[in-house]
């Protein structure tokens, strides 16, 4: 008959307590296991896994340099020397990749040995000028997914190997899974001048130089797992995953195709250049030259990035040098009006949720762009600077009834005054629609219940105040006040055949009492009755 089952793999909730009695009993209290849920098993007879994408579709790249650059141009604006420079470095690095990977097919110990310098890149430049925007849109545009972290961030938990690695983690992550792809992917630390200064401490104990060694070993070539030694959920998951396929999933992700690029302001490395440069340690001129302070970073040699305080292995696996220029009032004006990630189409939309389209003149445009230029944040500085303009418009024309809003100089110069005419307005405009409103209200009572509700001027004008103040529309306002009104009336007019009532503005405020006194006329039709 039946026979014994075979011992059964534990379930993932008897196995959770099984190691979190095991972690408790060698690390104490501190460690706890998360849960996830259990994979739903496959149906018995489907047992074959669906194939991994990752392994089957090969990532492809055919785009030239000015297939890049003019990409970018939709976007952002000035930086032309850099987009040339990066559209090269890229097309390069992922044209090279695909010349392996064929090599790889046909010749794999010829494919060994081809020497090539990755073109990783090191991009200088002030905050705010779209160091970030060209990589995101370059990274976009390829379909390969895109990592930002700042090089401060690694030392902070004091484990700088790990949260490195995470980064690369992180790719296979924004890749939905698909390691093949996260192998193509682009990593960008921000702030890297940040571990160079030399023998400065950052975070807990450790130097800029580990941070730097740790990224080296990435920039060259290395295996990272897919799943940290640290993520015990992840390891959780890799042994159920075991269990139900008998086979485990690609375990890691090699770093030699994914493009690194570091950046940073770099500000004290400038002064330094402009020492150099400006006392004439250039060429073999003894006369002090004059440089533009934004043209500085072109004379900026390897040399400088180690008195600098980088490691001269981890600048040399940097050999893309590119520089992003400060914008200036004019540019901030440009990207306004001519990037397709305009700020304006955000405000477009968040006004057109309430309701309210919104337009800017030009001249309100090139004000703006002066107020955002003096924050010295670059293009950021007109998020800061639309975000406290609009922030009181926002929240008092939002519904204020208002459905148009012209941006002009004056709007920018006075904000308050104007705002406070347009609120005027459309305060204004809200209680014409209110008016409209009551007399709807009045209309479709008529033609449904066959009696004649005629409001008083008065009437309508307390109506309108109600409603504005307690914030109700005109026909909840109204179906509120009037709800016993169809009962009541229907009774006078049977009583009397009045079927003609005018509603004053006492009955708005009381509207029952009205309509008690009226029912009770129509009862003892001696007493005053309401004039027909
Ligand atoms: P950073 O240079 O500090 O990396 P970002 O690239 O993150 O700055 O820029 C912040 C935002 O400012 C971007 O998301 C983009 O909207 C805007 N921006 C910055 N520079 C430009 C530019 N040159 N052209 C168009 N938009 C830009």
């Amino acid at each position: 008959m039946e026979q014994n089952p075979p011992p059964q793999f534990p379930s993932p909730e008897e196995l959770k307590t099984k190691i979190t009695e095991f972690m408790k009993q060698n690390f104490g209290d501190r460690v706890s296991v998360a849960t996830f849920a259990e994979p739903e098993p496959a149906p018995a007879e489907e047992e074959e896994e669906k194939p991994e994408k990752t392994d089957h579709e090969e990532f492809e790249f055919n785009l030239l340099p000015r297939d890049i650059k003019a990409h970018l141009d939709r976007f952002v604006i000035k930086q032309d020397e850099a987009k040339k420079v990066l559209a090269i470095a890229v097309c390069d690095h992922y044209n090279h990749a695909n010349y392996l990977r064929r090599l790889e097919k046909e010749d794999a110990a010829r494919a060994q040995e081809i020497e090539y310098i990755k073109q990783n890149v090191i991009l200088v430049g002030p905050t705010g000028v779209g160091k970030t925007y060209l990589i995101k849109h370059i990274a976009d545009l390829i379909k390969v997914p895109f990592v930002k972290a700042d090089a401060t961030k690694f030392s902070e938990t004091g484990y700088v190997g790990g949260d490195v690695e995470d980064l690369v983690r992180e790719l296979v992550h924004k890749a939905d899974g698909d390691v093949n792809l996260a192998q193509f992917g682009i990593i960008y630390i921000d702030e890297i001048d940040k571990i160079a200064a030399a023998g400065n401490l950052i975070g807990r104990d450790v130097s800029g130089r580990g941070v730097q060694t740790t990224l080296l070993k990435l920039m060259e070539e290395t295996e990272v797992a897919v799943r940290s030694m640290n993520d015990l959920q992840a390891q959780l998951q890799a042994a159920f995953e075991f269990q139900r396929r008998g086979k485990a999933k690609r375990e890691t992700i090699n770093t030699r195709h994914i493009l690194f690029v570091v950046s940073g302001a770099f500000e004290k490395l400038k002064e330094q250049v402009a020492r150099r440069v400006r006392h004439g340690q250039i060429g073999f001129s003894a006369e002090p030259i004059q440089v533009m302070d934004n043209e500085l970073f072109r004379h900026v040699t390897t040399q400088d990035f180690i008195e600098y305080g980088f490691e001269p292995e981890f600048i040399g696996r940097l050999p893309v040098r590119v520089v992003c220029e400060d914008l200036d009032a004019a540019d901030l004006f440009s990207i306004m009006k001519y990037s397709e990630g305009s700020l304006l189409r955000q405000y477009e939309r968040a006004f057109r949720a309430y309701g309210i389209e919104i337009s800017f003149e030009d001249e309100a445009l090139r004000l703006l762009s002066e107020a955002a230029a003096g924050e010295k944040t670059g293009a950021r500085g007109l998020l800061t600077v639309f975000e406290k303009l609009f922030r009181d418009y926002k929240y008092y024309l939002a519904g204020s009834g208002l459905s148009q809003l012209r941006v002009t100089a004056a709007l920018v110069r006075e904000p308050q005054r104007v705002l406070d005419r347009l609120m005027a307005e459309g305060h204004k405009l809200e209680a014409q629609m209110l008016e409209a409103g009551a007399r709807q209200f009045a209309e479709k009572f008529n033609n449904e219940h066959g009696l004649e509700i005629v409001l008083e001027e008065a009437a309508v004008r307390r109506l309108v105040e109600r409603a504005q103040a307690e914030r109700m529309t005109m026909s909840d306002l109204c179906a509120h006040l009037f709800k016993d009104y169809q009962f009541g009336l229907n009774l006078i007019k049977k009583n009397t055949g009045q079927a003609r009532f005018v509603i004053n503005a006492g009955a708005v405020d009381a509207p029952d009492k009205f309509l008690s006194e009226l029912v009770v006329q129509s009862y003892y039709p001696g007493a005053a009755t309401q004039k027909a």
